[in-house]
């Protein structure tokens, strides 16, 4: 056989995992790829040169010079056009495997939006940055019976765990979300070892999903640091917890928006006002404003002045260029100038602010 006539995925039709069959079913598939970051782009470079059917990208932000260190669909140019992550991320996998129907969609995922993008598709992969939007994918996993592969990445660590049907799910394993370490990449930065690491563990199960090799699947809560060397796994088995709200009680309490009080206010003068979001037992919020000045000084030129914390970011930059000041508040509001688009003030609220 010509090299030109062998099939793309020879190689991986050679492996007893996968051949023929679980090549035509990976073509037959539908993934969808919520957030696409560092681990979204892994992830979808994974599965469109593994020659997944159909994928469907949700980001709802642009590209950044600061994410080309790691964000491996994306270039010089997508940084220096504020493309939408979404769209590049569409455009580079036409270039990489152009049998792959892909769909960008430059989006908020929120409960109003995850269900359209989810019912049509066969497993759901995550490439999130926030806890928040996991539940939320998490109740539309378990309420449609569809797999879910989560993966989290922050500095040199990072976790993955498949949530299938009839099995524990994020919730059993995280109650609420005030686990969450504060930490964010925008924070304390991130390795893009790492990053592939963790991505390439959830894309390889969502792959024996999609294949049939079920048994095949890494049932655990795997967890890595690159840097310390450490790697953990605790089992799935008996892992569900009778009392979770969401796979026990089916009470899909992020479905259901009951978590989803962040209240974006267009307050006019190219701002845009954030209140907190209040979930689980965190229901009071309040910052410490010093030491938030002092993580936010890695991004910008931020003062405490008159019990508020305002700065401008060097960091970011609006789509059209334009500066973008934070003003905040010590009961977790803020004020996004410089904008008035909701969704970018959101992005720029969870990215600097809801870690603090
Ligand atoms: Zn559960």
């Amino acid at each position: 056989m010509t090299q030109q006539n062998q099939s793309r995925y020879h190689r991986q039709e050679l492996l007893a995992g996968i051949g023929p069959d679980g090549q035509a079913r990976l073509r037959a598939s539908h993934a969808l790829v919520v957030g696409c970051g560092a681990l979204g782009c892994a992830v979808v470079d994974i599965l469109a040169r593994a020659g997944i059917g159909r994928l469907t990208i949700v980001d709802r932000d642009i590209v950044e010079r600061t994410n080309l260190q790691r964000q491996t669909l994306y270039s010089e140019r997508d940084a220096a056009n504020g493309t939408p992550k979404a769209i590049a991320a569409q455009r580079r996998v036409a270039e990489i495997n152009p049998e792959v129907i892909c769909r960008g969609e430059v989006d908020h995922v929120g409960p109003e939006s995850v269900l359209s993008y989810a019912r049509d598709t066969d497993v759901i992969l995550d490439g999130l940055d926030n806890l928040h939007t996991r539940f939320l994918l998490n109740d539309v996993a378990v309420s449609l019976g569809k797999p879910y592969f989560y993966g989290g990445v922050v500095a040199t660590r990072g976790m993955s765990m498949p949530v299938l049907r009839d099995e524990a799910c994020l919730r059993c394993l995280f109650p609420d979300s005030s686990m969450q370490t504060g930490e964010t990449c925008d924070t304390v930065g991130v390795l893009m070892s790492a990053v592939l690491a963790v991505s390439a563990h959830q894309a390889t199960q969502a792959i024996k999903w999609i294949v049939g090799a079920h048994a095949a699947i890494d049932r655990s809560l795997w967890s890595m640091d690159a840097w310390t060397n450490r790697t953990t796994r605790v089992s799935l088995t008996n892992a569900r917890d009778a009392n979770c709200p969401c796979c026990a009680a089916r009470n899909f309490e992020f479905l259901a928006g009951m978590h989803d009080d962040q209240a974006a206010i267009l307050c006019g003068r190219n701002a845009v006002q954030i209140a907190p979001r209040r979930t689980g037992t965190n229901a009071t919020m309040a910052l410490d404003l010093r030491r938030a000045a002092v993580t936010l000084r890695a991004h910008g030129t931020f003062i405490e002045r008159d019990g508020l914390l305002v700065g401008t970011f060097t960091s970011v930059r609006t789509n059209d260029d334009s500066a973008v000041e934070l003003t905040l508040f010590p009961d977790g509001r803020a004020i996004v100038k410089g904008t008035t688009d909701e969704v970018f003030a959101r992005s720029v609220y969870d990215r600097f602010v809801s870690g603090l």
